[in-house]
């Protein structure tokens, strides 16, 4: 491999108490949490819009849940999906477009710089100490330093910059499939059936509708790859929200892998469509109206922390006593690394699990916290806490504490563990019992 050498100053552009990287669920509740508090926070975003899979992913419905009283509850309520909207075990989308506009109010508070567009290409470290972030924005490259920063990049970009230990998928390194979600309309609701995915048994006639489908697949109407159709409501009667186009063996870090990947499923959209229209009773007349304008990412690196949550631990729904997300709930998912559908051994129903702190710190680096899909966990663990209630319950939680730190001028394994759940409990939020 050919290779240069590179070096040159840099300006520092903002001296922080918190920078957050990434402003998917996890980030802008770290963010608006630390400022809260009371902290001047940066919040590095390289998209042009806040919300990571609530926005420019177009992911929902807003699964899982989590103890009472978190900035989870608070965005619902925003995104206009409250619990009241509930359907069976699962709720309805949320408005993509609305929420571009919503989640960048929520994050308009005075204490946070919002930088959009600003892509997190380095670090600064001295010794295990990371002090800053080195960003490339539409005038070049400059620093963001931070007493404490946040990795909300769900990539773990930040921690395995920073020299933390990172896995991938499973024990052979296959991750979960990427998906681009698509958002249609024009479905007659008294005809068009929902259907959430393998744990729905939602019939059309007398068949399973998952069934149907892949019966037609196995007669050449549908590639087998996509047949496992998941529609879910929308906010809007007459919208689903398709999540089931598919393409596996892709790693979302090797960026020479992002193009193809990406065109195969803005292809199987239009596959998908037309055997909505010849296929599906109420869906003869649905149309596109919008997908993903970037690649869904189901799992990338892991940043193995100073503890390593494990699926076992969440069925029997572990208690710690540095508890800092209470009552986490959501099956573990495992969308099918090899094939189509969810994986043989993909559903596995969790007791509501505690994380504890120790999952946040990644090892050998300092003045460093994760949140969100990133965290440290095994592959099957990560497939239950990814969703996004709980990502966002994290992101409240760690940006709390690194507010706690950037006031007391210390590291956060320095940080008193009671302290801070005091904190997030005097905030109304539930953490024992
Ligand atoms: C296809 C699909 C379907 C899913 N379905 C559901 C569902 O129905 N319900 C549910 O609750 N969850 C679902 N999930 C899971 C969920 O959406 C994610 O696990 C969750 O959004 C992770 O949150 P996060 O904040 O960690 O990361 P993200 O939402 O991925 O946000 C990360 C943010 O960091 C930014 N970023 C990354 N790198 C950089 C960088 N270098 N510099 C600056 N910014 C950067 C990104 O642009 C992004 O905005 C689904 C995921 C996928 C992919």
């Amino acid at each position: 491999m050919q290779k240069v050498s590179y070096s040159r100053e840099l300006e520092v552009r903002g001296s922080y108490d918190v920078v957050v990287a990434g402003s998917g669920p996890a980030g802008i509740c770290a963010a608006v949490a630390a400022a809260r508090e009371g902290a001047k926070v940066a919040l590095v975003e390289r998209y042009g819009v806040v919300g990571g899979n609530l926005t420019a992913g177009y992911v929902g419905p807003i699964l899982g849940m989590v103890g009472k009283g978190t900035m989870r509850d608070e965005l619902v309520e925003l995104l206009g999906v409250p619990e009241n909207d509930m359907i069976g075990e699962t709720g309805r989308a949320h408005d993509f477009e609305r929420a571009k506009m919503t989640l960048a109010q929520f994050v308009n508070h005075p204490n946070i710089d919002v930088y959009l567009q600003t892509t997190v290409t380095d670090v600064v470290k001295e010794g295990d100490t990371l002090k800053g972030l080195v960003v490339t924005a539409g005038e070049g490259q400059f620093v963001l330093c931070g007493k404490v920063t946040v990795d909300a990049t769900g990539d773990g970009l930040v921690s395995y910059l920073a020299g933390a230990p990172t896995e991938k998928g499973r024990e052979d390194g296959l991750m979960q499939p990427v998906t681009l979600e698509f958002t249609i309309s024009g479905v007659d609701e008294n005809k068009g059936v929902i259907c959430i995915g393998d744990v729905d048994d939602v019939k059309l006639g007398d068949e399973r509708f998952l069934d149907y489908c892949m019966r037609l697949a196995k007669e050449g109407e549908l590639p087998e790859r996509i047949a496992a159709v998941r529609l879910h409501p929308m906010v809007y009667p007459g919208y689903r929200q398709v999540n089931t186009t598919q393409v596996n063996g892709v790693d979302m870090t090797r960026v020479e892998q992002i193009f193809k990947a990406d065109l195969e499923l803005r292809e199987q959209i239009y596959t998908l469509l037309d055997f909505f229209h010849k296929h599906l009773p109420g869906y003869e007349n649905c149309r596109v109206i919008s997908s993903g304008t970037t690649t869904g990412v189901r799992e990338t690196r892991r940043v193995m922390g100073d503890y390593i949550i494990t699926a076992e631990e969440m069925a029997a729904g572990c208690r710690f006593d540095d508890v800092i997300v209470h009552r986490a709930e959501f099956i573990v998912d495992i969308h099918n690394p090899e094939g189509s559908g969810q994986a043989e051994d993909h559903i596995q129903y969790c007791d509501p699990y505690d994380l504890p702190y120790r999952c946040f710190t990644p090892k050998g680096v300092e003045n460093l916290y994760t949140a969100g899909r990133c965290i440290s966990g095994t592959h099957r663990a990560h497939a239950s806490y990814r969703v996004m209630s709980i990502c966002m319950a994290m992101g409240e939680a760690v940006g709390v504490a690194a507010a706690m730190c950037a006031e007391q001028g210390i590291t956060p394994r320095k940080l008193d563990v009671k302290q801070l759940q005091k904190r997030l409990t005097d905030k109304g939020i539930e953490l024992y019992g």
